[in-house]
């Protein structure tokens, strides 16, 4: 079944009638007391467009603007500046592997997921970020209330085609504030600081539905797909802050070994001896990021997380190339200068004061985090992403 939601009703009755938003909204609410709330604002939504004679569902076949297109739409066919390109990811089922890749792609209505399977995966690893692609044949999910465009064997996918222009590419990461985000929020970039860092975990999934395996005597087994070739995942929880609110995110997979600097092997080491974390640790705390992804709510906390695709880190050499301009273009230093620098090294209050700066810190660490710290770590099937 195609799946329309109100805001996409609305802005059909829109386009199709002289009505403003404002007057389609009361028309909606009015709907919905005369059947003295019976039926939900998409409902009222639905009959309202019925009744001005606004068709929902456009005979789409031919070429789709990327907000034209819904959910459970078959054969769909569209065009759109890549924005973003995840890369090309292995999986393995039971009977199989396969590869699989993501896009983001838009035109000047807007942004859409596209999502590659096997052979047309590979083609993920030519397409650079400002190419134009074209699909054909794509069918389209809803993944926790984003549309994707699914590409199997039967899609077509072409890289810059000529006869094809895309004038603009709506899409944009938006900048938020941890205390702006709301759980909804998808595509948002944050730029904060890493200030805790768990351990680690590992866990295996199922290689069919990625979801958490449980151990029987059969060995591990998925409560959906049975006795399963396991797949090892990891995942990894941070507290990020910056300056607004301190939000936990959660890294799987690459953005954990990108996250790390380290390879997979690397990470494994971790298993066995989780004490040398305590130094990837301490490089990570302080380091300030810039990180797009998604605010997910955590119901057994009734809080929103924040769930990492890219993360960036500092690049420091521009960072320490910055820096040493920055020194280099500093007046030459004046001996008062210098002694009054050696004078506040022998200051006492100084020395208490940075005690007393630790002091907190501890009192932060120990204390501060404990209500974010004090549950069990997720692990991805609490995250995981429908593929
Ligand atoms: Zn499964």
């Amino acid at each position: 079944m195609i799946k329309i939601t109100t805001e996409e009703i609305i802005q059909k009755i829109k386009e199709k009638t002289s009505y403003s938003e404002e007057a389609i909204n009361e028309m909606i609410n009015k709907k919905v007391k005369q059947l003295s709330g019976l039926i939900t604002k998409e409902g009222a939504a639905r009959i309202v467009a019925n009744e001005l004679g606004v068709p929902l569902f456009n005979n789409f076949s031919g070429k789709l603007k990327i907000k034209n297109i819904l959910s459970g739409m078959r054969d769909v066919e569209t065009v759109g500046i890549v924005k973003q390109n995840f890369g090309v990811k292995p999986f393995t089922t039971q009977n199989r592997e396969g590869k699989l890749a993501s896009l983001i792609i838009a035109d000047e209505t807007g942004a859409i997921r596209v999502v590659l399977w096997n052979d047309i995966a590979e083609q993920a690893s030519k397409i650079k970020i400002g190419d134009t692609i074209k699909i054909k044949a794509g069918y389209v999910r809803d993944n926790n209330n984003s549309k994707e465009i699914h590409l199997n064997e039967r899609a077509k996918l072409i890289i810059n085609p000529p006869d094809e222009k895309v004038e603009e590419a709506k899409y944009e990461v938006k900048r938020k504030t941890i205390s702006e985000l709301t759980e909804n929020d998808r595509d948002v970039e944050l730029k904060a600081t890493i200030v805790q860092a768990f351990e680690p975990r590992f866990y295996y999934v199922c290689p069919e539905c990625g979801k958490k395996l449980s151990l029987s005597e059969a060995g591990m087994v998925c409560e959906q797909h049975g006795k399963v070739k396991p797949q090892e995942a990891y995942v990894i929880n941070l507290l990020i802050d910056d300056g607004t609110g301190i939000i936990r995110m959660v890294c799987f997979k690459e953005q954990v070994l990108k996250l790390l600097n380290k390879s997979e092997e690397d990470l494994a080491v971790l298993k066995d001896s989780p004490e040398k974390f305590d130094e990837i640790r301490r490089e990570l705390l302080g380091t300030e990021i810039v990180v797009s992804g998604r605010a997910t709510l955590n119901k057994m906390f009734g809080r929103i997380e924040f769930v990492a695709d890219k993360i960036e880190l500092p690049d420091y050499t521009e960072e320490e190339e910055k820096l040493k301009k920055d020194v280099e273009s500093l007046p030459p230093v004046e001996e008062s200068l210098v002694e009054e620098n050696e004078n506040f090294k022998n200051d006492k209050n100084s020395e208490l004061r940075t005690e007393s700066n630790k002091e907190n810190r501890k009192d932060f660490e120990n204390k501060g985090f404990e209500e974010l710290d004090s549950e069990e770590s997720h692990t991805q099937e609490d995250y995981f992403e429908e593929f």
